[in-house]
């Protein structure tokens, strides 16, 4: 038998328990190897009976002088009574509804009891205490007497099972090999993979379980940041097509914006530019806070491309996104001679900035139209029969679906939470051109995301990218005043909004679930847009948006609201992620405690996007303390990247907006996020061998363990 045969093959029981382990993903001695402990009982405080105090987690040992079973009619069910004794003195056992233990335990078995012992009016007793009979030939104590591991299990499979089954394959650890070289555990001081692996589930003591835990740590955020590491430098060897930087187009440009770029937005600009210059493909992240202005900021670098004679494809995350981008993306080219278009699951409209016509077409038109070449251009694999190349596509994810290729694309904008693998990226490489003179060559990719991740996460996370970061806003905003409303300051809230109506403006009331849940008490956006609609603004234009309309309804309800038709919007956080009304300057917030601090941020990022003073209401009934310090953390800052910290603080990093979607967060077992000692020993070890070996071509063995680190996750 080895590492990787099968647990039911370690002995009869664990034959019976090995379907119950296969529930949890574990089939191999080694995947139980694999799977840690999540915390650990201290039972390692082991006492003489006459030392026993009432409260305090410990073990005695002793020998059961009697037992016995009855049952209680009075309290329906079964007692088992006992006297446990050492040489300091004796003391009482109960245990209810454990019927079995009547038939492991007898009279005059030596046995460790570990838990609490509670004063009763007849002296000390222990109830319930965990127990294990003492082995002559074995002192190796697996329930009791020890740090005691405690795993995350299914139901039916209890905790003893998985100890007992554990404690049989341990002699296998001095199998594992390890992967790290001795250098780096040598330097950054960490233990043996073997001995981290027995340790982490019976160990020896404190420290020791420390130094296990540093060591496992240790290797799941190594492979993280060498997994980005490696994508980078692979990368690095691919070839892309130059764009020129078009100097004198693009200060005209920004000259004709309607508002002047601020410092942080032409830095990022011209970021992005001096990587298109560059022979090999841009990888870069564009972050910015909700409002920061990103949008222009890569239409500044887009310009060039589209001047260059290239495709650009522009990929959101809703179609209400995609669909409010295309249209600013027609007024931002209106005065350029391109042809853009959008194209979703639900729409295929094609953009003419010379005739000023937008004209929806036949979805598969339009595709057709992608791979088709403008007349004068060198001669591709397809020959259109008229020049109607498209310039410039914004849409879903349809946009790489199967039957989509492109003529020659160049430029590929990713907005908001996608993440793009090796795998995709490849894919659409070869999509990317019909045209012979331009295949092989990858085509640049810029990310853009609003959620603020903070710089020490983003390295870790997305150690493959070039980060540019605009840390600004644009001149002309005022702080959004944020308040917590009481219940009983509802109906001034109401007034409030009605007199920024009277003004001109609008609202947004934003509400966490689309049906009335009675039992949960949230407040649901159908009951909420009736209550509205129907009573309090009778006399006021009231729209509802939610993620189960159909796409057309929504996007008659967007436009309705980004024409100040709809005054008040009644929405589901389906809004929450790069809506942009500039005229709108409430957000209502129902039960904000259902969400998250990142999220709160998001929401309040709608309005305050023009000159106008804007509002954040944030209505809660719960009065928890994580409930008052969030609302708390919302009212004090207005920094999306300091509202992260705070997240990462109160919730940890699963929470934070955006993590738990990319896929790292699973393939942490052990290790979190805010690991930070460990993060910053990692650092300076990747920094070191990447230095001495970029591909990591003479560290075979760390290749192969980022292979199967990378199989078990699901990075998109
Ligand atoms: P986000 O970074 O959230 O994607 P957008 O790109 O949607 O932000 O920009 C938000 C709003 O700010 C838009 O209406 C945009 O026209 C405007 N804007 C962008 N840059 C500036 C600036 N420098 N000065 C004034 N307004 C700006
Ligand atoms: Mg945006």
């Amino acid at each position: 038998m080895n590492l990787f045969s099968k647990i039911k093959e370690v002995n009869k029981i664990a034959a019976e328990l090995a379907p119950k382990f296969k529930k949890l993903g574990l089939e191999t001695i080694s995947d139980l190897l694999f799977y840690y402990p999540f915390r650990y009982d201290d039972y390692s405080n082991l006492l003489k009976i006459n030392e026993v105090t009432p409260g305090t987690m410990l073990t005695i040992k002793g020998k059961i002088e009697m037992l016995e079973s009855r049952r209680s009619w009075k309290r329906h069910m079964m007692i088992t009574e006992g006297l446990i004794s050492d040489e300091s003195g004796t003391v009482k056992v109960v245990w209810f509804n454990q019927r079995y233990i009547a038939k492991i335990l007898n009279p005059g078995d030596a046995v460790f009891l570990s838990g609490k012992a509670l004063a009763t009016e007849s002296g000390l007793e222990f109830h319930n205490p965990t127990f294990e009979k003492v082995n002559k030939y074995d002192n190796f104590t697996a329930h009791t007497a020890r740090l005691v591991p405690v795993y995350s299990a299914t139901e039916n499979l209890s905790q003893r099972q998985i100890r007992f089954v554990v404690k049989r394959i341990l002699p296998f650890c001095p199998q594992i090999k390890d992967w790290l070289p001795e250098e780096i555990k040598k330097s950054a001081n960490l233990k043996n993979l073997a001995f981290a692996v027995r340790q982490i589930h019976f160990p020896e003591n404190e420290k020791v379980l420390e130094d296990a835990r540093f060591r496992l740590k240790f290797d799941e955020i190594f492979l993280l940041q060498a997994r980005a590491r490696l994508m980078k430098q692979e990368l690095l060897l691919e070839r892309a097509q130059k764009i020129a930087f078009q100097k004198e187009a693009t200060q005209e440009f920004v000259n004709n914006l309607p508002f002047i770029l601020t410092a942080a937005q032409k830095k990022s600009a011209w970021e992005i530019i001096k990587d298109l210059g560059k022979s090999r493909p841009m990888n870069r992240l564009l972050e910015g806070d909700v409002g920061s202005g990103k949008t222009i900021a890569a239409g500044v670098a887009l310009l060039n491309a589209l001047l260059n004679k290239f495709q650009v494809a522009y990929m959101a995350p809703t179609e209400i996104l995609a669909e409010q981008q295309f249209n600013s993306f027609c007024k931002i080219f209106e005065k350029y001679n391109f042809r853009i278009a959008l194209l979703t699951g639900a729409n295929a409209i094609i953009f003419d900035c010379q005739t000023q016509q937008k004209k929806e077409i036949k979805k598969s038109e339009l595709i057709k139209s992608l791979s088709a070449k403008a007349a004068g251009e060198p001669s591709g694999e397809t020959v259109a029969a008229k020049a109607d190349k498209l310039d410039f596509v914004i849409g879903t994810h349809a946009l790489i679906q199967d039957k989509v290729r492109f003529h020659n694309l160049n430029l590929v904008i990713v907005d908001e939470q996608h993440r793009f693998g090796i795998g995709q990226r490849k894919e659409l490489k070869e999509k990317a051109t019909d045209n012979a003179k331009l295949k092989g060559f990858y085509p640049h990719f810029l990310s853009m995301s609003a959620t603020p991740i903070p710089r020490s996460l983003a390295l870790t996370l997305y150690g493959d990218l070039d980060l540019s970061v605009i840390d600004e806003m644009p001149k002309n905003r005022l702080p959004i005043i944020t308040k917590a409303i009481l219940p009983q300051e509802r109906g001034t809230a109401y007034e409030f909004i009605r007199s920024e109506i009277n003004k001109g403006r609008q609202a947004f009331v934003i509400c966490p679930l689309i049906d009335p849940s009675d039992k949960l008490g949230f407040k649901a956006v159908k009951d909420e847009f009736e209550k509205l609609d129907k009573e309090i603004f009778k006399d006021v234009q009231v729209g509802l948006l939610h993620g189960r309309l159909k796409s057309a309804e929504k996007e008659k309800i967007m436009r309705e609201f980004a024409g100040n038709k709809i005054k008040i919007l009644v929405s589901t956080s389906v809004v929450e992620v790069g809506i942009d009304v500039p005229n709108a300057t409430v957000m209502w917030i129902e039960s904000a405690e259902r969400f998250g601090l990142a999220q709160l941020h998001q929401l309040r990022g709608r309005v305050g996007r023009a000159e106008h003073q804007s509002y954040c209401f944030l209505f809660t009934e719960s009065d928890s303390e994580t409930t008052v310090k969030r609302m708390q953390a919302m009212i004090a800052c207005q920094n999306g990247f300091e509202l992260a910290e705070k997240d990462l603080e109160f919730r940890g990093p699963g929470e934070v907006y955006g993590i738990k979607q990319s896929g790292f967060f699973d393939s942490l077992k052990i290790a979190k996020l805010t690991d930070w000692p460990v993060i910053k020993a990692v650092k300076i070890e990747i920094e070191k061998i990447f230095a001495a070996d970029p591909k990591l071509e003479k560290h075979p063995a760390i290749k192969n363990e980022i292979k199967e680190f990378e199989t078990g996750v699901h990075w998109e």
